[in-house]
């Protein structure tokens, strides 16, 4: 089949709830994808942070690939080796004493906010607690996820959401502290917000919300779903920060491309919260997912992958910087590590698909924010060949 006849099927029966890019793709190697006329893509957006180790690496492949000839799924009435493994990695490299295993990175956030509000119900002895969130967020696209989500066009079609969400702005304690009081379960942020527009969270915010939660002994929860596993030059970006979660969300990168998330809490929370049967998931932490998430933390740590990405941000960023000092339509760059964001005052929709179309696969966050994510194992070239394809794509916007 041609490309468009690949696209015309899936528009035939898939229900039409994104707009695809016309790509057809076939296949990766390291930081290229390839399409189905074997057209080769530098990618920057590793389907949305999730491939940080680039494509087809040998060594998670074979991992994988082993699982699945051995065990795919057994419930969560059983033990596997390979969820005790995974979970010993996960608590080790996040700092977090308990883990759950979920299937996406909105489950984790369901899981997450579930663990407060039982919290918070065992402490008082009654439910009816709210959570704070931030304008802006983004949290997922389940009914739970979305009510904590700040972002009003995700949210309205959708109203009533779950209730008892307040949401304060980002980076503004002074607009946390006027929604705190005794019946707050949690606050719940992105250490750095992602969708809303790649802004880092600063020190003395992070900071100033997990003194408040202290007072109030209500949860720090830190959603790094997106920010995580590396991405911000630490395995989780909170351990740059003076400032450890209650409970902390992870997934895109967790598995390196295999559907999995996880909630982690600390050993006071889990101690706490939830009890057998306030929780659960058919798949969730099944051996497969679990045999791709220890390996992928092993390669992680046995290749320095963070360290890479704190060698190698620099120079991301003053490339980014040239097109900020050179373009008229880029105003500002900011983020974190390999999490990086450039401003435009043009529609950021058309330079995403002019950038496909070069052979450049990059994001949006919002209307006006060209997002880019690339996979982890990026090195000077890949960004050398990004600065050239960008520019070509930045030179046919300017008038
Ligand atoms: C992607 C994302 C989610 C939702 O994860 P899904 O796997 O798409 O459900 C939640 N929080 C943040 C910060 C994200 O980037």
């Amino acid at each position: 089949m041609n490309k468009q006849a690949y696209i015309d099927q899936a528009e035939a029966h898939l229900f039409h709830v994104y707009n695809r890019f016309p790509v057809v793709f076939d296949h990766g190697e390291g930081v290229y994808l390839y399409d189905t006329d074997g057209k080769q893509y530098l990618d920057f957006a590793s389907g949305i942070g999730v491939m940080a180790l680039g494509y087809s690496d040998p060594e998670y492949t074979a991992a994988v690939q082993e699982q699945v000839g051995r065990l795919l799924h057994t419930s969560n009435l059983y033990y596997t080796p390979q969820v005790a493994a995974a979970g010993e990695a996960v608590c080790r490299v996040s700092g977090m004493d308990k883990v759950f295993f979920t299937n996406s990175g909105a489950e984790a956030i369901e899981g997450a906010i579930k663990t407060a509000k039982k919290y918070a119900s065992r402490r008082d002895g009654h439910a009816g607690h709210e959570v704070i969130a931030m304008q802006q967020s983004f949290h997922g696209r389940t009914v739970g996820a979305l009510s904590v989500t700040g972002t009003d066009h995700y949210r309205e079609p959708f109203y009533p959401l779950m209730g008892g969400v307040k949401f304060a702005n980002f980076n503004d304690l002074d607009s946390v502290k006027a929604l705190m009081n005794e019946n707050v379960c949690a606050i719940l942020v992105e250490t750095v917000q992602g969708e809303g527009g790649i802004y880092p969270a600063e020190p003395a915010f992070l900071e100033g919300l997990r003194a408040l939660c202290d007072q109030y002994d209500a949860l720090l929860i830190l959603d790094e779903i997106q920010c995580g596993m590396g991405r911000s030059g630490s395995m989780y970006a909170f351990q740059q920060y003076n400032v450890k979660p209650d409970i902390l969300t992870t997934a895109k990168a967790l598995g390196l491309g295999v559907p999995v998330g996880a909630f982690a809490v600390t050993q006071k929370v889990a101690d706490a919260s939830l009890v057998p049967g306030d929780h659960g998931t058919t798949y969730g932490g099944n051996p497969l997912v679990c045999a791709a998430v220890a390996k992928s933390v092993e390669l992680m740590e046995q290749r320095q992958i963070p360290k890479h990405v704190q060698e190698m941000t620099p120079y991301l960023v003053e490339t980014l910087q040239y097109f900020v000092d050179k373009y008229d339509c880029v105003t500002a760059q900011r983020g974190m590590g390999f999490m990086r964001g450039l401003v435009l005052t043009i529609p950021v929709g058309p330079v995403v698909a002019k950038a496909l179309e070069e052979g450049l696969i990059v994001l949006s966050a919002g209307k006006d924010v060209l997002r880019l994510l690339p996979p982890l194992v990026m090195e000077k070239e890949g960004i050398d060949e990004m600065k050239e394809k960008l520019t070509k794509v930045l030179d046919s916007f300017q008038a």
